[in-house]
């Protein structure tokens, strides 16, 4: 008879223990307003507002889901948040989450800051990843116009040099410290250029071992597929091949995109077929683990605990270093710290940078974690369970 894995993501007791009772009261004040649709839309234009009028509106928000959801302003800010994870085996990989850079010193200054948090990351045993997006170096029209294979003015061939150069220039660090990176997925329409770079990199650097990670968003109808043919492609020209494994964060634009252009709809009709593909890939990726290293960046309680039954039917180590398990900072602690506890390897993803270029982050936490039809969010949930045990356990 099989043995299944005694990991449970209820005990909220281990999932909060990092936080104290006045952490935990303000996390229940900011889900408990978010999680109302029409409060978090008012608050959402509220603060958009106060941003554009430059009011002086940064500390309360950096006292509030700042704090919550990020690390800090700098990597020396984020480092207490580092240590605090890490006495729980909860490891970090610090995201500098500064959007919407436009211009070239923009994306300079992005891949210069990344080369930062791989530097820290080798000097830190808690911070086994790195990571960055390609449109935090590169401009969204130039990957498109890649991808649509459209004839590139001088200009354009040289930005895209430029592009090559940073992402070269971040994965060669990553390889030269050993730090691996894992390269965030962005929209449909950039994605192919994406995982056309990242590929040249892991032909690149990852010859001894598994450095640089693309992501697949298994959202998309065609990732069952592109998976298979990354798998082939890293075996013909006998490289590793790093995989993290998502869902998806862009569906509604690329859903709105694809019937204003006329074209089908890149992702899945329904969350079902997206589950079913998301943990048949985990699957796959467990059935070709002596070339592959995966990362399940999921808050998806099932897909998770799926992971830890696949690693127990391959008659792998918890702590395997083929397999990780990923969250977001300020969310989903149910699922890391017991995994952690367990004896797993776990990464949270810690968005930091100034509070006003992490804003649009933030935006999106808020939006993800509104209510669907009047119930609490689970986050929510989770924190209201743990405030009522602690108050029942007390003398
Ligand atoms: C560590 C980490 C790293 C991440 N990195 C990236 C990244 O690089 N790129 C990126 O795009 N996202 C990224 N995400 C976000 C991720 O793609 C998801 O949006 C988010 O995690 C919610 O999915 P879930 O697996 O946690 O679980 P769930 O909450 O179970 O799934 C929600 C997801 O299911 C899909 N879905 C929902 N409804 C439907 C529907 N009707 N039809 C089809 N599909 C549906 C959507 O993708 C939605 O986001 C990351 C998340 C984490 C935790």
């Amino acid at each position: 008879m099989e043995t299944v894995p005694n990991i449970s993501f209820e005990d909220t007791s281990v999932a909060f223990k990092y936080k104290s009772n006045v952490a935990l009261r303000k996390a229940s004040f900011i889900f408990g307003l978010i999680n109302h649709p029409w409060i978090s839309a008012i608050v959402i234009k509220m603060v958009k507002l106060a941003l554009l009028l430059k009011l002086p509106v940064e500390g309360i928000i950096r006292n509030t889901v700042f704090v919550h959801f990020c690390g800090g302003e700098s990597i020396d800010e984020s480092q207490p948040t580092i240590v605090q994870l890490g006495k729980y085996r909860v490891n970090t990989i610090l995201d500098y989450s500064v959007e919407g850079e436009k211009s070239e010193s923009g994306f300079d200054n992005t891949m210069e800051e990344t080369i930062r948090t791989i530097d820290s990351a080798h000097h830190s045993k808690n911070v086994p990843f790195s990571v960055f997006k390609v449109t935090g170096i590169a401009s969204s029209d130039l990957l498109e116009k890649v991808q649509k294979k459209e004839t590139l003015s001088d200009e354009d061939r040289k930005a895209f040099e430029r592009v090559y150069e940073r992402i070269n220039k971040i994965c060669a660090r990553a390889y030269e410290h050993n730090v691996p990176v894992l390269v965030d997925a962005e929209e449909s329409w950039i994605q192919d250029t994406i995982d056309t770079l990242s590929y040249r990199m892991m032909e690149k650097y990852n010859k001894e071992r598994p450095i640089v990670f693309n992501t697949f968003q298994f959202y998309r109808v065609e990732s069952p597929r592109n998976i298979r043919a990354a798998y082939h492609n890293a075996t013909m020209n006998n490289y590793f091949l790093g995989v993290k494994l998502v869902r998806g964060a862009y569906m509604e634009k690329e859903r709105a995109r694809a019937e204003d252009l006329n074209y089908p709809s890149p992702i899945f009709p329904d969350k079902d077929s997206t589950d079913n593909a998301f943990n048949l890939a985990l699957s796959f990726c467990l059935d070709h683990k002596q070339r592959i290293a995966v990362m399940c960046g999921s808050h998806n309680e099932y897909s998770n605990y799926y992971l830890t039954v696949l690693m127990e039917k391959h008659g792998m180590a918890n702590k395997d270093e083929r397999v990780w398990f990923s969250q977001l900072y300020g969310m989903s602690d149910n699922i890391s710290f017991n995994l952690a506890t367990a004896g797993y390897n776990v990464a949270k993803y810690v968005p930091y940078g100034p509070v006003r270029s992490v804003m649009p982050y933030l935006f999106r936490r808020a939006e993800e974690n509104t209510s669907v039809a009047g119930q609490s969010s689970r986050e929510l949930t989770l924190i209201q369970k743990e405030l009522k045990r602690r108050r029942q356990a007390k003398p």
